[in-house]
């Protein structure tokens, strides 16, 4: 395994529509073991193969339980809605305010070429909208609200943050990247 070098915004390959995977070979089960151990150095939830600069469609997600590893997928179903923080490790440094539905439900491959479905509620809804869009060549500064401007000097300054207990503030989701 490896890990391969992250293309960032202003790159073309990010804006290109991949082609669908039709050969199951070891040369894919490599690149999903690389895009897996690439998002866990880069401390992502998902990467999808065009950040790698791979025209395929194929992406891996990790929204914190588990390795989803997909190839050719598909969302069939959309449910409900949620704006929350989003962030992309091709667009670094930066966070925004992203409309995604609640519930998704999606049809892939492994990387065996056994058909799949993963149900994603919440922040795995999130991370798989925001990969399949990167197969299409849509990044999420193309469909957010807005831009989130965060203070560096944040953490520095000693303050308590104003609800600690509050749990429908997610900090770290804030920090995720896609
Ligand atoms: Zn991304």
């Amino acid at each position: 395994m490896a890990t391969r070098k992250i293309v960032t915004i202003g790159d073309e390959k990010l804006r290109k529509h991949c082609k669908s995977v039709d050969q199951f070979n070891l040369r894919l089960k490599i690149l999903l073991k690389d895009m897996a151990e690439t998002m866990y150095e880069n401390n992502g939830a998902g990467l999808a193969a065009p950040q790698v600069g791979i025209l395929k469609r194929v992406c891996v997600v990790d929204a914190g339980d588990h390795l989803y590893e997909l190839v050719n997928p598909e969302i069939i179903t959309r449910e409900g809605e949620q704006l929350g923080p989003e962030g992309c490790l091709s667009v670094p440094g930066r966070v925004g305010a992203v409309k995604r539905p609640m519930k998704v439900v999606v049809k892939a491959y492994s990387a065996k070429g056994e058909p799949i479905e993963v149900t994603g509620e919440s922040f795995l809804a999130r991370a798989l909208c925001h990969e399949i869009d990167h197969l299409d060549g849509v990044l999420y500064v193309d469909v957010m609200e807005h831009e989130i401007f965060q203070d560096e000097d944040e953490d520095d300054d000693g303050a308590q943050p104003a609800h600690p207990a509050d749990e429908s503030t997610k900090p770290d989701q804030e920090e995720t990247r896609l």
